[in-house]
């Protein structure tokens, strides 16, 4: 989770408290003046307060929407997460027979799908499920090529010695 992007909201949410907060001080001074005796430039005053009150509304509006988008990009975002952390739990780490680590989906939870491979640098990096596949002793990121992972290692043929036609009485 990115917590600069709550603080951020957080921001702007004191900041949208604190401008209320102003224009509710504003609507008091206005008030005081209505109640008051009256002197000769009251109206004046009260005037221009209402012009400022007009003005910190403006404001308190904006803020009110930046803060509506910002909580719903925030709320976007969480749900992005959680997404994500329920997809990831499908998978779990698996240990190649050439020691390396990969994420393998858990069969339990396969929902007919295939049990595949996906690359732990785009996961853990990127947040992206990306298989490996191949059926040499490599299977190869789709995402990107240099991420590829050992499984297997077969001994390279000799030459005019491959395994499968080869055999002791062949002289
Ligand atoms: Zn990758």
């Amino acid at each position: 989770m990115d917590f600069s992007q709550i603080e951020s909201v957080l921001g702007l949410a004191s900041t949208a408290l604190g401008a209320t907060g102003k224009a509710v001080s504003t609507v008091e001074a206005v008030k005081k003046l209505l109640k008051g005796d009256k002197k000769p430039d009251d109206n004046n005053e009260a005037a221009n307060l209402l012009n400022t009150l007009a003005t910190e509304l403006t404001a308190v509006n904006m803020m009110n929407v930046q803060l509506s988008e910002a909580l719903r990009e925030l709320s976007r975002e969480l749900k992005r997460q959680d997404d994500f952390e329920k997809e990831k739990a499908r998978y779990s780490l698996f240990e190649t027979g050439e020691r390396d680590m990969v994420f393998k989906l858990k069969e339990d939870v396969a929902h007919g799908q295939p049990i595949h491979f996906v690359c732990p640098v785009c996961l853990n990096r990127d947040k992206l499920f990306s298989y490996i596949t191949g059926e040499d002793d490599y299977k190869i990121c789709q995402t990107d090529k240099a991420h590829f992972f050992k499984f297997r290692d077969t001994p390279i043929r000799q030459p005019g010695r491959a395994r499968t036609d080869w055999s002791p009485h062949d002289f």
